[in-house]
């Protein structure tokens, strides 16, 4: 029996901001499963700011996308035909396989996942990928400890309130930028972080020496551009800034800080990181994570969208300050 699926590949590589004339749609037959294989319908996939990253030309720490290939991302799928005996039929995986309806593949690389203990969407949320990344930037990295201060901007996206929450559990307190009044409310009614603000809305340099007298110890950056700037500033000596993203320049180069002298002068520390390097501290993450999430001390806020021809949308909105999502943002392709 022949599966068609349905995928989108990546039409042109985007000269600055990528329009939907990017993405190409297209159907292709899949084989049926052989000796070790499994054919997985998708259920929920990723969209990520970093995949802007991969369809430039040139090298980078993960291949580019090719034209005319599909594009990939972190996906849950459900088995649906398998001759893997550990992955049987209705079996829930984790992959990198999104950005498609179906596929085959070998069972020995997919994660099963367990909707017992959370919903299948926390583990492309808060519990997967996303989550890690702030765990790793805020403790590995940045070595935040309880009763410190941290500037997270890009609060309400899915790294950030992911770091707002875990770093809130730790004891420390928490500011956080955000680029709508909408975003900056679920900062600070659903996530209850110390101090949020638009960072469209006023001056960043002004809003961090109100919200921290005595300067931050750490800055959590998804951003960098002017709040990395502004962060600069507002570290105290000794501070650590964890250098995760660079989303205000992802799309057209932003100027560097003006003021790295700062960095001299208040020896600070700024260190970059990929989560891949850390998926052995992913354990670490869930141990602490599953039990606060079943609890309902998390809070696992998701923005929605469903079926494929929705998630070069999906994609594009997150690269707009001030739109999109709130929370991990996730295309439903079926049940
Ligand atoms: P988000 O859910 O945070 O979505 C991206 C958000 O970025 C948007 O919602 C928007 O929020 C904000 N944004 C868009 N344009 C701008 C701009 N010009 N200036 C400032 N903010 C902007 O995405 P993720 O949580 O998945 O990713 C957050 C960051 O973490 C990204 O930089 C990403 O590349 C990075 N990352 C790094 C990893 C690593 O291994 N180092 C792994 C995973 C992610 P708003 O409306 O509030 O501006």
């Amino acid at each position: 029996m022949t599966t068609q699926s349905r995928e989108i590949r990546l039409a042109r590589r985007p000269n600055g901001e990528p329009g939907l004339d990017c993405f190409d749609f297209a159907t292709v037959a899949l084989p049926d499963p052989g000796p070790g294989e499994v054919l997985v319908r998708n259920v929920y996939m990723s969209v990520d700011p970093y995949m802007r990253g991969r369809m430039n030309e040139g090298k980078s720490y993960v291949p580019q996308f090719e034209i005319g290939k599909a594009l990939e991302g972190t996906a849950v799928g459900r088995v649906i035909a398998s001759q893997d005996e550990k992955l049987p039929v209705g079996t829930l995986v984790l992959s990198m396989y999104g950005w498609r309806e179906a596929y085959v593949a070998p069972g020995f690389g997919l994660r099963v996942i367990d909707t017992s203990l959370a919903p299948a969407t926390a583990y492309l949320g808060i519990l997967g990928v996303t989550g890690l990344t702030a765990w790793v930037g805020l403790f590995t990295m940045a070595k935040l400890k309880d009763g410190e201060t941290v500037f997270i901007s890009a609060g309400a996206g899915a790294v950030g309130s992911a770091a707002c929450q875990f770093a809130k559990m730790h004891g420390c307190r928490v500011i956080a930028s955000a680029g709508s009044e909408e975003k900056v409310a679920f900062l600070r009614n659903a996530l209850k972080v110390d101090y949020a603000f638009n960072y469209r809305d006023g001056d960043v340099r002004e809003h961090l020496a109100k919200a921290a007298l005595e300067g931050i110890h750490v800055y959590f950056d998804n951003t960098q551009g002017p709040q990395l700037e502004a962060a600069l500033f507002a570290l105290t000596n000794y501070g650590r800034v964890a250098m995760c993203g660079g989303i205000a320049g992802y799309n057209v180069p932003v100027p560097g800080p003006r003021n790295l002298i700062q960095i001299v002068g208040k020896r600070l520390r700024l260190e970059g990181f990929i989560v891949s390097d850390h998926f052995k501290e992913l354990p670490a993450l869930l141990a602490e994570a599953v039990p606060a999430l079943a609890a309902g001390k998390l809070v696992n806020r998701e923005t929605v969208v469903d079926g494929l021809d929705a998630a070069p949308g999906a994609f594009l909105d997150l690269l707009r300050s001030g739109a999109g999502n709130i929370g991990k943002m996730v295309v439903r392709l079926g049940d």
